[in-house]
């Protein structure tokens, strides 16, 4: 651009080429977009952290993305699977149809002041983006339109979807948007997920179940009449410590943990209703489908000992994700080229200050990208495993908390909204969009990975956990 310029052309053509790819052909005028547009990334961000909203409250936050998909000619289709802050976002036309998962829910509880590594809620007992649906949004987005700038620029065969998928924490957000159809016509996925370690993920996400268990007893004055009353205290209190007994018989993989959800009102009446939440993990659907029977007889045994009735309705069940590495090599291919998050000084400090407070080793942050391996990744589940069993679909992980810390904890929500996580975000979007991009440019990718996912899934349909009555009902 000419210095002679009058100062407002040079603006308006300063503005068009931050809206312009910059460079054609090498499939990484993506990269400079994004670096052009990070600040603004890191404001939607930042807005998403501070109004923390639970699944399938997402409203401010569904929205914020939303319209900046529809600014940038995407059309929006809102309310999918039944869920009023789900949406697609579809840019292009026609195959291949390369999509990316948005999520943007808070946690309850985890309201934490951004950047401080002492545990300090902004608002006590508040919501906060305690495993940084923030970042992993807001990237997402973010890479969606860089993607479709370039597909758009180098005339690039194709569609980009972007998938907002609410709910994710209660895990059935993307089950219910895939019996809202969402996916039947998306060739492949590329997801993220915030973490202390920058790696792609593979086989080692755990399949989860979840049931929420009730008995049914008859009340009684507790003091006047006890011999009148069948207690479902008494049938829960059972129930449990046959599910405790029953873990001694169970995998090394396996996980079952539960909270009570209503024990009773007062300990002067009989309780004639009583509720536990019961989750159930393993490294495959099969052995959690395994021990969800187990736990139905449990429920029945309790129910019989105590002359009360059991209920057991399954609240979601998400399978292990489905392995795909024709799509594992791109992202692992483009992770490597983009590099790791660089991390300086003040950020390795502050990391090491919350390993420090929390009575971690003093590790800093993660600085290198992890080689690819066939188990890398968290036992955390998620519900692209659903998504995983309906199209081929990989999984990125960027660090974006120091090392050794967790998801679900105040530190992944102090780093949600500082120099530590927008760099990881950046990494992410950066590294999805060229990803999008070399699937669009390449017609043999979609086949690899479709041809693998037909190996992976025995050529079976999917056939959803959801009970067809089922719909979604937050639990908060
Ligand atoms: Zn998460």
């Amino acid at each position: 651009m000419s210095s002679r310029l009058p100062l407002a052309c040079a603006l308006a053509l300063g503005l068009l080429a931050a809206r312009a790819p910059l460079a054609r052909g090498d499939g990484r005028a993506s990269d400079a977009y994004l670096d052009q547009t990070r600040d603004r990334w890191e404001k939607v961000a930042k807005q998403i952290w501070d109004t923390p909203e639970l699944g399938l409250k997402e409203t401010r936050s569904s929205t914020a993305l939303i319209d900046i998909l529809t600014k940038e000619g995407f059309q929006i289709t809102r309310g999918v699977g039944g869920e009023p802050t789900a949406f697609v976002a579809t840019a292009g036309a026609g195959e291949p149809v390369v999509a990316l998962l948005a999520e943007y829910d808070a946690l309850p509880g985890l309201s934490q002041a951004a950047g401080q590594p002492k545990k300090q809620a902004v608002s006590d007992g508040a919501a906060g983006h305690g495993c940084g649906h923030n970042l992993l949004g807001t990237a997402s987005v973010a890479a969606a339109i860089a993607a479709n700038r370039e597909r758009v620029a180098r005339k690039l065969p194709g569609t980009i979807q972007l998938f907002g998928t609410p709910a994710e924490e209660i895990l059935f957000g993307k089950t219910f948007m895939i019996r809202g159809g969402a996916f039947q016509h998306t060739g492949v996925v590329f997801a993220w997920h915030p973490d202390d370690q920058t790696r792609v993920t593979n086989r080692t996400r755990l399949a989860v179940a979840a049931a929420n268990v009730e008995f049914f007893g008859k009340s009684a004055h507790a003091a006047a009449s006890p011999w009148l009353g069948r207690s479902a205290l008494d049938a829960l209190t059972l129930f449990d410590h046959a599910i405790a007994l029953m873990r001694e018989h169970i995998k090394p993989t396996a996980r079952i943990h539960r909270v009570i959800r209503e024990g009773g009102v007062a300990p002067n009446i009989i309780p004639d209703h009583t509720m536990g939440e019961y989750w159930i993990r393993d490294a495959s659907v099969d052995s959690v489908n395994e021990m969800l029977e187990r736990l139905k007889k449990a429920a029945d045994g309790a129910a019989l000992g105590t002359e009360t009735r059991a209920k057991v309705t399954l609240t979601f069940s998400t399978r292990e994700p489905v392995p795909n590495d024709a799509l594992n090599a791109v992202l692992q291919k483009e992770l490597e080229r983009v590099g790791p998050p660089k991390f300086d000084d003040t950020d390795q400090r502050f990391a090491r200050a919350m390993q420090k407070e929390l009575g971690f080793e003093e590790l800093g942050m993660a600085t290198a990208v992890q080689p690819f391996a066939s188990k890398n990744g968290g036992t955390a589940s998620s519900d692209i495993g659903e998504v995983s069993a309906v199209v081929p679909l990989a999984e990125l992980n960027l660090a974006t908390r120091p090392l050794g810390t967790a998801a679900h904890h105040w530190a992944q929500t102090a780093c949600a909204a500082h120099p530590v996580g927008y760099k990881g975000m950046a990494i992410a979007a950066k590294v999805l969009a060229a990803s999008a991009v070399d699937t669009l440019g390449d017609p043999g990718i979609v086949k690899a990975a479709r041809d693998e996912f037909s190996v992976q899934t025995k050529g079976k349909p999917y056939v959803s956990p959801l009970a067809p009555d089922a719909k979604p009902v937050a639990p908060h």
